[in-house]
């Protein structure tokens, strides 16, 4: 199969230019897909097609508007298993992840519809007799949208859908690892009506991401993915447009005295080993009391031998691959660096033989007696691969679970309802879990971190309408 880039309205397939093939990471030998890659010139006709798309569709009336965003959920909704199989497939994902995925995108396309209906702002009289003033969200312009492959339906619906809501005109560049679920959803938003021209999208590596983000007739950006790419974008761009960015984590889960270990370990293999450890907010770092470290580690490895390896398509797979085989190997690299500084692997880290020598599987890695200041546990590594630290106390644990670059998602398991209150205000992270694992956000609520892991308004929630939109007072005399 051939895919292409969605300009002005229609799906252009050129195969004669630079190409892609995207393989399957359960079985790299079968080829999913050859995309052809857009290059500077479809940058430039996919953003003057969305500039000229803007007038009508920010002047459109916000609950037509909002009609066009809940019939793009229901008709998501009608291909649901389509969408689900897509996204285990190209993405590698376990197919309840991916029917999750595609339910949660179908909420959001409807909360930002609401949303776009009910647009809120302020009212009030002048000091001037007879003069009312009230405020007005009016939408940025044209907005460039670049998204990873590790939710590549509902990381560019987050995006889309309230960039689209407040009325601004889009051009979305996925990654090219997993982009067929961004092109099925600019097909459904153009059989709900959205016009031609309002949402373009661009398949590409980092060069047609950098394209897209300094054109000059790009009037915002978002972006989710690595620090790395996120910092250079950001210095490059803060200064000159609105710019927000999600990007990498470090999370730490405490686990104190008083928690159930076999709770605690369920807990920490659910948020560091679903999705292979490939989500943003995985758990990298378990910070167990010390007085309990030895019962929490032999639960978690008792409870990791039970996890099944198996492609995202297979029923009873919990660990599906990871996205390529070359991610498989940076992942082995980092493991191995971080036992040359001294960690001890207790579980993990080996390749699966037989069916799955194929796929770019790795079995669920534990480090143990992981020392803070060491490489692993302080840059993300993105895969199934979790630090065991020790913490002597309450204060120890915070202390370490603070101690790194990033700030996205936090955790504690205890009963201690005290300690759990203490840990929700000094945890330096945009989000925290109590009795839960670091993973997971409803779209109605704010998405985002702190430091390293974010910069700007936070995603998802009312925050949403404050990225893409800027404020209008108006002086209302008569
Ligand atoms: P990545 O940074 O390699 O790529 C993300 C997107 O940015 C892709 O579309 C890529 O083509 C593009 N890109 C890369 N370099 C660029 C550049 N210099 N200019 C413009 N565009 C560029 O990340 P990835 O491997 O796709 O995803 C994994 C990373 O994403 C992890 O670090 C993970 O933590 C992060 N992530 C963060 C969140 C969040 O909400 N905080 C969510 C998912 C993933």
């Amino acid at each position: 199969m051939s895919r292409g880039n969605v300009i002005a309205g229609k799906e252009r397939i050129d195969t004669g230019r630079s190409i892609f093939d995207r393989r399957d990471p359960a079985d790299e030998r079968r080829l999913l897909v050859r995309h052809s890659l857009a290059n500077a010139a479809d940058v430039d006709e996919a953003t003057a097609a969305a500039r000229n798309a803007l007038p009508e569709w920010a002047e459109m009336q916000s609950p037509r508007r909002a009609e066009i965003l809940h019939r793009t959920a229901s008709l998501l909704e009608a291909q649901a298993d389509e969408a689900a199989n897509e996204i285990a497939t190209h993405a590698g994902k376990t197919i309840a992840d991916a029917r999750a995925e595609v339910a949660r995108t179908a909420t959001l396309f409807r909360f930002f519809a609401e949303q776009a209906r009910s647009s809120d702002g302020e009212i009030g009289d002048a000091e001037e007799t007879g003069t009312t003033i009230f405020t007005r969200r009016e939408p940025l312009g044209v907005v460039a949208l670049i998204t990873p492959w590790n939710f590549p339906l509902a990381i560019p619906a987050r995006k889309l859908a309230p960039a689209l809501a407040f009325g601004n005109t889009v051009l979305l560049k996925p990654s090219p690892l997993a982009a067929v679920p961004a092109l099925r959803l600019a097909g459904l938003l153009a059989a709900a009506g959205l016009p031609a021209g309002c949402l373009n999208v661009l398949v590409g590596d980092a060069d047609v991401g950098e394209a897209i983000a300094n054109h000059e007739r790009v009037n915002a950006l978002s972006f989710t993915g690595s620090t790395k790419a996120g910092r250079t974008l950001i210095d490059r761009l803060a200064s000159k447009i609105p710019v927000q960015a999600e990007m990498g984590g470090h999370n730490p889960v405490v686990v104190l005295g008083d928690a159930d270990p076999r709770t605690a370990a369920e807990l920490i293999a659910r948020g560091a080993f679903s999705a292979a450890g490939q989500t943003c907010t995985a758990t990298r770092r378990a910070i167990v009391e010390e007085r309990i470290y030895e019962a929490v580690r032999h639960e978690l490895i008792e409870r990791t031998k039970t996890l099944r390896l198996g492609p995202g398509m297979s029923p009873q797979t919990e660990v599906p691959p990871l996205i390529a085989s070359e991610r498989r190997d940076t992942v082995e690299r980092e493991l191995e660096h971080a036992l040359q500084q001294g960690a001890t692997l207790a579980h993990g880290g080996t390749r699966p033989s037989g069916d799955l020598a194929h796929g770019a599987y790795l079995t669920p890695a534990i480090l143990d007696r992981v020392q803070q200041n060491t490489d692993i546990a302080q840059q993300e590594v993105f895969g199934p691969v979790v630090s065991l630290i020790s913490a002597t106390d309450f204060d120890d644990a915070v202390e370490i679970a603070n101690n790194t670059a990033f700030g996205l998602s936090a955790a504690i398991v205890t009963n201690d309802l005290h300690k759990a209150m203490e840990f929700v205000t000094s945890a330096s992270s945009g989000m925290v879990h109590v009795n839960r694992p670091t993973v997971g956000s409803d779209p109605q609520m704010p998405f985002g971190g702190t430091r390293a892991s974010s910069h700007g308004l936070p995603e998802q929630g009312k925050a949403a309408s404050l990225f893409y939109t800027h404020t209008k007072t108006v002086y209302l005399h008569v």
